[in-house]
């Protein structure tokens, strides 16, 4: 405590006695002076007047004049220079002038005494007067001399009173001393006791480790030591101040909530003699326990004093503490404590955590008090035990996978630790046992002896490589098919088999996808002793809990033999793959050179029917008319069937009505339907669009054939196609196609096969309905190519639906029809100039004779080269051009009349024939120059449409130019 002590009021009256005594003392001793000065005065000048009077005498009683005047003279005046400033002198002012008087007179008498010529009556006047004189002086300094002994008589008894006064003031003196002497000695005894207890408190303040405050009423900081300074961080000058108002000010913002701090100390203020007990919680984490007691002195209160503990770190052990008890009663693993025994094996449980007893099926209660022992199964392992006990015994912690009994009877494994905790001061000590249940672990292990085993086992190499790719395990059948003995690849790489064949790319390539997932593939791997092998690898990384990987784990199988029978089956297959493609070509080749013949017939046929017959010839050539389309469209089948098998197959994607596709389709076998009194109708759902963009001529082919097997197959009751969207969304439908009848039907033995070329449901159909078998082959290899599908739903004897799928674009303005385009034969058309390069003079014929009849001039060429010249020589208006011809085909012949009218000027429109209709070949013709192309075998009325309409382009542009010439 830094606050000195206030003294008492009983010493301020001694110190104003003690003044009061001096002050008097003082005065006594001064006065005792001043009289002791003025008898001494007294005692010299009655000393001096006794001088004096004597030295008159002396003057007197000289007769005749001594010689020695002069010194008495000068002792006189040396006498009176001492009178003169003596106090005592105003005594005998009055008779100096006297003595003065008389001493000079008799001065001057001595003088004229001495005088030379004196008489001896003047000498004796001299003397009497001398004499005189002197009595005169005598008695004035006898005078002078009794006042001066008078005023010391007076003098002297006044200073024996003052004396008097003296002894009692010096006896008052010590006893006043005395008094204050054991006064002084009692103080200081006193304030040592105050010093003594002042450090004491003031030692015992600072050595507490809490911060003490004392407050008075006013608010006023009476007491505090540094700790407290120290706990709430306020700056030492701030607590001098002594305001705690500031303080408390200083302080709060400290606190969690300095709000309720303030009114805790006022509070504190309104009710001093309260005593508190709580704790403050600080912003940066700190607790402190604050103490509030009054400050008392008897039953009057004087303040507060406050007590501050920093409790952070009790606080937080408490927590501390918590949480342990918090972990150990809900940890996973079982907790025990039992007491110890090892000697008698006496382990008895007093606390067992909720996990212990579930795993066990115990309540609480039951195992509180049990020996731990007796949980063990009687199956346990018992030298384990007995290891335990003897390590328990010295005190070494220990453990074992133990198995225990649960209260049900079931066993569970456990992985047991037994941790022993020596007593207090030698008092018994203690067990912890921490189980975990590891049944599963046990499981697992035992599996993955099985898993090892079967490793061992395994046909494949299985290796295991590090995330460098070094060989942590490899299987025997590693070893076996490498030759490498295990030591040998242990912390090797594979490229210990590297055959050299595998690029270093394919290598990054593999690990790169082994990083992020799994890898499959092949090596060409070499064994130890240089022989290579092929491997089928699979290599994935093994990952941990959290998904990293740890290693690499490869599969791989010896595949050299299937790779050998693997090669000779590829080799197998491509030789089948070109004997087929040459199959479709051979189909392809010999179906045009089927259809060139059969096209003449039909067309002479046709032409034939044109002129004038008698009945029965008529009815003939009728008949080899329809057998000639039969038989054409047999081939036309085969040639179809044969484009889409090579491949050939191209699809068109032109605008197209959808309704008038199907309108076109049916009324094909409306005829014949209709012959059969069948039921045949359509139906197109309204949310189908109508404008298409696709290939109609193929989706024709398609509903033409499902139509006429549907016609073809039933005998009577209805026909029926139903058209349906199933998507119709960006610019694309997606269609159904049902066409439903009630014939039939086809087992569903059959359903599949007859998709399959040149099958049919039942062989017998051949005879009695006909039929090639591939038309439901040429649907089902067409829709595909419209990305959709055709399946049939079938019962014998009911009926069947052939279903079809297709996509198209949408939006498209329909195109329109050849007759819808205007595209008839005009009956004004011009007469045309015509050329036809043909070397097959059928085909020649028939183009010729069919034109002619057409009212056109017709000059044939039998090859390029004659076309040339021919066209060198004269005009023509359209050239008709074979694209196959000895000599010079149609395409060279072309590129050369082209390159001539680029130098000479003018353009012949050339339309090509070509028998192929392949893929390319159209783009082939109109490369080499040619303007369009019909397909052969001709089609007689399509030619002659083409004909007019480039023809007739071409004859109007002449006429135009020439007019403008
Ligand atoms: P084709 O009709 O020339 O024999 P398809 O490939 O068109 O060849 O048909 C194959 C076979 O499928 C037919 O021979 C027939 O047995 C069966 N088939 C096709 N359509 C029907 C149908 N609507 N009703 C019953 N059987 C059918």
């Amino acid at each position: 405590m830094n606050k000195p002590v206030t003294l008492r009021r009983w010493p301020i009256a001694v110190i104003l006695a003690c003044v009061a005594f001096v002050i008097w003392s003082t005065a006594l001793i001064a006065s005792a002076h001043r009289l002791q000065q003025r008898q001494d005065a007294n005692i010299q000048l009655v000393r001096s007047l006794s001088s004096v009077e004597e030295i008159l005498h002396q003057l007197s009683n000289m007769a005749p004049p001594p010689r020695g005047w002069r010194p008495i003279e000068n002792e006189y005046s040396r006498i009176r220079r001492e009178i003169d400033p003596n106090p005592s002198y105003g005594l005998v002012r009055d008779l100096m002038p006297r003595v003065d008087a008389g001493v000079i007179e008799m001065s001057a008498v001595q003088h004229r005494m001495q005088g030379p010529d004196i008489s001896p009556l003047a000498l004796l006047e001299l003397q009497r007067t001398l004499e005189a004189q002197a009595d005169i002086a005598v008695g004035a300094a006898g005078e002078g001399l009794g006042r001066a002994r008078e005023d010391e008589a007076s003098v002297s008894l006044a200073l024996a009173g003052r004396l008097a006064q003296m002894d009692v003031l010096v006896v008052i003196c010590c006893a006043l001393t005395a008094f204050l002497v054991v006064l002084l000695a009692e103080r200081r005894r006193a304030a040592r006791a105050l010093r003594e207890s002042v450090s004491l408190v003031s030692a015992t303040l600072e050595a507490t480790t809490d911060g003490i405050l004392v407050v008075d009423l006013h608010r006023r900081i009476t007491g505090y030591n540094h700790r407290f300074l120290e706990l709430w961080r306020i700056p030492p000058f701030l607590a001098a101040e002594g305001d705690n108002s500031k303080v408390v000010e200083f302080v709060s913002s400290q606190l969690v909530d300095p709000e309720e701090f303030r009114q805790d100390v006022e509070r504190a203020y309104a009710e001093p003699a309260g005593e508190t007990h709580d704790t403050l919680r600080f912003r940066d984490g700190r607790v402190f326990e604050r103490c509030r007691r009054p400050q008392r002195i008897g039953e009057e209160i004087l303040g507060t004093v406050r007590s501050f503990r920093d409790i952070t770190e009790r606080e937080k052990a408490a927590e501390a503490l918590r949480l342990m008890e918090s972990i150990v009663v809900n940890a996973n693993e079982g907790v025990l404590l039992t007491t110890m025994d090892p000697p008698n094996r006496e382990y008895t449980v007093f606390f067992a955590n909720a996990a212990f007893t579930r795993e066990l099926g115990y309540e609480k209660d039951e195992i509180l008090g049990k020996n731990a022992r007796s949980l063990y199964s009687p199956d346990v392992d018992q030298s384990e035990i007995l290891r335990l006990a003897s390590l328990l015994a010295r005190n070494q912690p220990c453990r074992a996978e133990l198995l225990l009994r649960c209260k049900d009877g079931s066993e569970i494994w456990a992985e047991m630790s037994f941790v022993p905790v020596a007593g207090t001061s030698g008092g018994p000590g203690h067990l912890i046992v921490i189980g975990r249940n590891v049944n599963e672990r046990k499981k697992m292990e035992h599996e993955l002896r099985k898993l090892s085993r079967a490793l061992e086992q395994c046909p494949v190499s299985v290796v295991i490589t590090d995330l460098e790719g070094r060989i942590e395990y490899a299987n025997p059948k590693f070893t076996e098919l490498t030759g490498y003995t295990l030591d040998e690849v242990l912390g090797q790489t594979s490229r210990i088999l590297k055959s050299g064949d595998t690029s270093p790319e394919e290598y990054r390539q593999l690990w790169e996808t082994i990083r992020t997932g799994e890898w499959s593939g092949y090596f060409h791997n070499r064994k130890k002793n240089g022989e290579l092998f092929w491997e089928a690898a699979r290599i994935c990384p093994i990952r941990d809990s959290r998904g990293a990987p740890t290693h690499y784990l490869a599969v791989k199988e010896d595949i050299t033999d299937r790779r050998r029978i693997e090669e000779a089956l590829a080799q197998a297959k491509e030789s089948a793959e070109a004997a087929n493609r040459a199959k479709s070509e051979f189909l392809a080749n010999i179906s045009h050179e089927i259809r060139t013949p059969m096209n003449g017939i039909i067309g002479f046929t046709q032409l034939t029917l044109q002129t004038p017959l008698a009945g029965d010839q008529r009815d003939y050539l009728e008949t080899v008319e329809s057998s000639g389309h039969a038989l054409l469209r047999i081939i036309n089948d085969i040639l179809d069937f044969s484009k889409i098998e090579a491949g050939h197959l191209e699809m068109e994607r032109e605008p197209f009505s959808l309704r008038e596709t199907l309108a076109g389709a049916v009324s094909t076998v409306a005829p014949e339907a209709m012959g059969k009194g069948l039921d045949l109708s359509w139906d197109i759902e309204p949310a189908v669009p109508d404008a298409l963009l696709g290939d109609s001529t193929r989706l024709r082919q398609v509903l033409l054939n499902l139509l006429g097997n549907a016609v073809k197959f039933t005998a009577r009751g209805f026909i029926r196609v139903e058209v349906g969207a199933e998507t119709v969304s960006g610019g694309t439908a997606v269609l159904h196609f049902a066409v439903k009848d009630s014939g039939i039907g086809i087992p569903p033995s059959q359903q599949q096969a007859i998709f399959e070329p040149f099958q049919q449901a039942d062989g017998s159909t051949t005879r009695k309905y006909g039929g090639t078998g591939l038309g439901l082959a040429i649907s089902s290899r067409l829709a595909p190519h419209m990305r959709g599908r055709v399946w049939v739903e079938s019962e014998v004897g009911r009926g069947s639906t052939f279903h079809v799928t297709a996509s198209f674009g949408v939006g498209a303005t329909a195109s329109k029809t050849a007759s819808e385009r205007g595209e008839s034969l005009d009956p004004d058309r011009p007469s045309l100039s015509l050329l036809v390069a043909e070397d097959d003079p059928i085909s020649r014929t028939l183009a010729s004779t069919a034109l002619a009849h057409q009212g056109h001039k017709v000059t044939t060429a039998a090859n390029g080269v004659e076309a040339i010249w021919l066209l060198e020589q004269r005009h023509f208006d359209l050239v008709l051009m074979d694209v196959q011809m000895p000599q010079m085909d149609g395409l060279e012949a072309t590129a050369r009349i082209r390159k001539r009218e680029a130098r000479l000027g003018g353009r012949v429109p050339i339309v090509a024939m070509t028998a192929h209709a392949m893929k390319g070949d159209r783009e082939r013709c109109l490369a080499a120059g040619m303007d369009d192309y019909i397909s052969k075998p001709l089609d007689v009325s399509q030619m002659l449409l083409m004909v007019a309409k480039i023809g007739g382009i071409a004859a109007e542009d002449r006429a135009l130019s020439k007019e403008h010439a």
